[in-house]
């Protein structure tokens, strides 16, 4: 028998989670069974946990879009029983049960092997939030921007994939500015390698076609006005990186920033990226973040938490990364 967080759905279409035990007829179709040693809170947990998004559409479903954990049962050469392996994206925990539950069944074709540098919390300590800032920062050095071209800009940065962007630029040599809607995250940003606070109510609001060229290049996290106004302030040749929608799914521009200051806009998706640009992303994350890093932007949390984390951050009340011990 095993523990997992599961959510159903009542008659009146309300998202209920409650820990429950199960056995190993319980879980879904895969080649891979895995010892779950952590998950983690992302922004989609958020939405799918609470009901907010339209995220799951069978029910029950076992939330945590990603884990790390060892491999207790293998029907694929690639993996052996006793291997460490991180999952993250593939719709698990979206559409396959995910990794809020001690042990998890997969496809081995969604695992990476954990990189002997890393431990398994460091990993999840980084999870799909880290993941998807290192493609960030990867896009937007595969578009030429440098740190020697002027300061890179940060939306969301009391977020999981915001705080770990941060930490990623401060360490590749950008002068890295924070947007943040909490300025009581001030030091703590600052301690992870910011080198000025943006308050948040500067980038709301409609923008013009173009704005003061600041930029060399920006992660966004939270779309909307805050993204429209970012694109409006880019330098020329300028990139961004976008990757999310924590203040809306909308983007309310125009094609001023792309035609007359040649400014890229890149999406990032963490979800179905390829193996080897995951295995790329894993391996560099490895290099640039120290041991001092994880503790910084970090923290543990027990899987009775997580229904009251899952309101917390759709209110957009976490800061950094939560793991989620099942
Ligand atoms: P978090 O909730 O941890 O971070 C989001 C941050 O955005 C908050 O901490 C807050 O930062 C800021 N924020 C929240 N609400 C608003 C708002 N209304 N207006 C402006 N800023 C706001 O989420 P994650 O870091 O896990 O994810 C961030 C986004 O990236 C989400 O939209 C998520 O879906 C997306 N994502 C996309 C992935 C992909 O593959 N493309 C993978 C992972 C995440 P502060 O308080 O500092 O302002």
């Amino acid at each position: 028998m095993f523990k997992a967080l599961q959510l159903h759905q009542d008659e009146s279409g309300k998202t209920l989670a409650q820990i429950v035990e199960l056995d190993n007829h319980h879980l879904p179709e895969g080649n891979v069974t895995v010892d779950v040693e952590y998950s983690s809170l992302n922004y989609k947990d958020g939405l799918a946990i609470t009901g907010t998004g339209k995220i799951i559409r069978d029910f029950p479903m076992v939330p945590g879009i990603d884990f790390v954990g060892t491999v207790s049962d293998s029907e694929d050469d690639r993996y052996q029983v006793g291997d460490k392996v991180i999952l993250t994206g593939w719709g698990v925990g979206e559409r396959h049960w995910g990794g809020m539950s001690q042990r998890a069944r997969v496809k081995g074709d969604w695992l990476v092997p954990l990189p002997a540098e890393l431990s398994p919390e460091q990993a999840m300590a980084i999870g799909t939030a880290g993941l998807t800032a290192m493609l960030c920062v990867q896009a937007l050095e595969q578009a030429g921007v440098k740190p020697e071209q002027g300061p890179v800009l940060v939306t969301g940065a009391s977020g999981g994939v915001g705080s770990v962007a941060v930490t990623l630029l401060a360490k590749a040599g950008f002068e890295v500015h924070a947007v943040t809607g909490r300025a009581d995250n001030a030091d703590w940003l600052k301690s992870l390698g910011a080198h000025t606070i943006v308050a948040r109510s500067e980038l709301e609001g409609q923008s013009r076609p173009l704005d003061k060229a600041i930029w060399a290049g920006a992660v966004d996290t939270v779309g909307g006005d805050i993204l429209a106004k970012v694109l409006s302030q880019m330098a020329y040749d300028g990139a961004v990186a976008a990757c999310g929608l924590a203040a809306s799914f909308q983007l309310p521009t125009t094609v001023m920033p792309f035609i007359l200051r040649g400014v890229k806009l890149l999406g990032v998706d963490s979800v179905m990226c390829p193996y080897e640009r995951r295995l790329a992303a894993w391996q560099r994350l490895c290099n640039d973040l120290g041991h001092e890093h994880y503790d910084a932007f970090s923290t543990v949390a027990q899987l009775e938490q997580v229904p009251e984390l899952a309101q917390q951050i759709i209110k957009g009340q976490v800061r950094g990364r939560v793991l989620i011990q099942p």
